[in-house]
């Protein structure tokens, strides 16, 4: 099946490597892990940041997410019944040296898993991208699907656990079967990456093990997450801030625990704390009520 816009995919699954799908990173050679012990191993043997996305890319060492993202990618929902599903892991996207990384947990069933691009496709996605157009992150105010056209301005984006677990809850065996991608992502961006945020609690959770994989001291105890809470990392030469964020879920953004202005703020912390400086974009939400 093929979409108007070009992903090709197979007609009853998930996107083959290296048929076509926008921005698709793997090749039919691209080595497969298995197991967790192949995800060690290929993530560390990774020359560069390109060969370690292609990688995760085509990852199946969880065989419980690997079934229900390829399930997902067979069933769809019916909104999206004529569309190609991408079916894979969730490689981390955007730019390649970033100072800003913006870390979720895991992406949707019928988002990331769909598009093929991570927070897209789902309405915390729709928010989260209008924000980071607003604070000049993004070149776009929407992210629709790989190929799209979106690209993100000195950010990249990645989940903790690169596939649509059930009912958006990985276990913590898959999340730290999943881990040495991210830490040895975070390895090869840490030369420029001045600032991580943590969409939500449970990524915050995540980030430190991985910091500490990829040789980043933590700081013990670990700190509290909370909206807009800072933990100033590394030496002078090389600092490295880590904020929390409130998630912006369909839940959270409709109760209005997490509203466009806090997301901005956010947002323009981050800027700050990167340096990242000009191209402001759009500029902040006039919304900061909680
Ligand atoms: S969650 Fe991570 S380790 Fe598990 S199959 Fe997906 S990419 Fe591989």
């Amino acid at each position: 099946m093929t979409a108007p816009d070009g992903p090709a995919a197979a007609p009853d699954g998930p996107a083959r490597p290296g048929t076509g799908w926008p921005d698709d990173p793997a090749t039919p050679d691209t080595p497969v892990a298995q197991d967790p012990a192949q995800v060690r191993t290929l993530a560390a043997s990774a020359g560069h940041l390109a060969e370690l996305v292609a990688r995760e890319s085509v990852c199946r060492a969880c065989p419980r997410l690997v079934a229900w993202r390829e399930e997902v990618a067979r069933v769809k929902r019916r909104a999206h019944a004529a569309e190609p599903y991408w079916g894979r892991p969730i490689a981390g996207w955007g730019s390649d040296q970033p100072r800003i990384l913006i870390l979720g947990l895991a992406p949707a069933a019928h988002g990331g898993n769909r598009t093929g691009r991570v927070f897209t496709g789902d309405r915390s996605g729709d928010v989260l991208f209008a924000s980071l157009y607003r604070c000049g992150l993004a070149t776009q105010p929407t992210s629709i699907r790989a190929g799209d056209g979106q690209r993100l301005l000195h950010t990249r984006m990645v989940a903790a656990v690169r596939c649509a677990p059930p009912a958006n809850k990985p276990t913590v065996a898959e999340r730290d079967t999943c881990q040495p991608w991210l830490a040895e992502e975070i390895r090869f961006l840490a030369g420029g990456l001045r600032a991580i945020v943590c969409l939500g609690a449970f990524a915050w959770q995540a980030l430190w093990p991985v910091l500490g994989a990829a040789g980043v001291t933590v700081p013990r105890p670990r700190p509290a997450f909370g909206h807009g809470a800072e933990a100033r990392l590394g030496g002078p030469d090389r600092p490295l801030t880590v904020i929390g964020c409130y998630h912006p879920s369909q839940q959270n953004t409709f109760t209005g625990r997490v509203t466009a202005g806090m997301l901005d703020t956010v947002f323009l912390q981050a800027r700050s704390a990167a340096g990242v400086k000009g191209g402001r974009g759009a500029g902040p939400s006039s919304d900061y009520s909680a």
